[in-house]
């Protein structure tokens, strides 16, 4: 990684081949084998079957503002060429008047035109979650909505009924029940899709039907292998109305293909492409042998436990 990010510093995965194309299987590595599970049905999936055909040809993402002074939150939103710009907040106690000079920068780079969304990873409670929502939306000039207010879904439903500003779900959904959860409590009003731990491309389109949510799809971190079904979820979600969390490619210091195929934003957008690993680049980032064995070893447990039947 170029910056620690979610706790860590190195991201692990393995990428393997199968008749349709490349897959990557990536579960963050402390996940037990049952949490890993879905990961592997999405990377077999990408290479065993590909993906639906996607309604669009590209897909637009948002730039991410890190915690950061607001001279080098208008520099980073400026460099991204995107509309949308997606600005953590709440990242200390304390953090709101930081918080709104942030948003407000952001705001004054992007012009009246574009969409400020603010993540808070669950950090508030519900009340503190009501008065900063409040005062972030004025400070942003309107906000596109707030991800991830609280922890709990009746949390985040509370605040939905006290803020006028979208509440939208990430930590909430990581199972495939989890949507369908989301929106029967009336706790979101976006969904946050990732295919990985959703279980593919197919299965994520069906939890976004079912949910009846608008959803948006953000990555797990993912090298342009595994990066490519996300973005071909986004491409074919039938309805997409704001921009995704894809452009996460930079946040990994090396990829598996090569230059000219990293999936990386331009001008706030992404092309639909499948990709493939290139064998220099893939030579220099492989792991050593204690960590590739451990890999290996976990694929072998994760797909016994794919085709075991059901227990019971
Ligand atoms: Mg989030």
């Amino acid at each position: 990684m170029t910056t620690r990010f979610r706790g860590i510093t190195v991201r692990e995965g393995l990428v393997f081949a199968g008749p349709a194309g490349w897959g990557e299987f990536c579960p963050f590595t402390e996940y037990d084998d049952a949490e890993a599970a879905p990961w592997l049905a999405a990377a077999l999936e990408a290479a065993n079957e590909g993906w639906p055909a996607p309604v669009r040809e590209r897909v637009p993402v948002n730039c991410i503002v890190p915690a950061v002074g607001p001279e080098r939150a208008r520099a980073l939103v400026a460099a991204s060429g995107c509309s949308t710009a997606k600005v953590k907040v709440a990242d200390e106690p304390g953090s709101l008047p930081a918080d709104l000079e942030r948003v407000a920068a952001v705001r004054d780079a992007l012009g009246p035109g574009g969409a400020v969304r603010v993540d808070a990873n669950a950090r508030w409670a519900v009340d503190e979650a009501v008065t900063a929502i409040r005062a972030l939306d004025r400070a942003a000039g309107g906000l596109e909505y707030v991800e991830q207010p609280c922890v709990t879904v009746d949390e985040l439903a509370a605040v939905r009924r006290r803020v006028d500003v979208r509440i939208a779900a990430d930590e909430s959904i990581r199972r495939a029940e989890d949507p369908l959860r989301v929106a029967v409590a009336e706790a979101a009003d976006v969904a946050v899709l990732k295919c990985a731990p959703l279980g593919g491309v197919r299965r994520a389109l069906a939890v976004a039907q079912a949910c009846g949510l608008p959803c948006i799809v953000s990555s797990a971190l993912e090298t342009s292998v595994g990066l490519a079904a996300e973005i071909a979820l986004a491409a074919a979600l039938p309805q997409l109305d704001f921009a995704c969390g894809l452009g996460t490619g930079a946040l990994l210091r090396a990829d598996v293909v090569a230059t000219a195929d990293e999936l990386r934003p331009v001008d706030g957008w992404l092309p639909v492409l499948r990709t493939a690993p290139e064998p220099v680049r893939r030579t220099e980032v492989a792991a050593d042998p204690e960590r590739t064995r451990w890999w290996i070893e976990r694929f072998a447990r994760v797909s016994a436990r794919l085709s075991a039947p059901p227990a019971g």
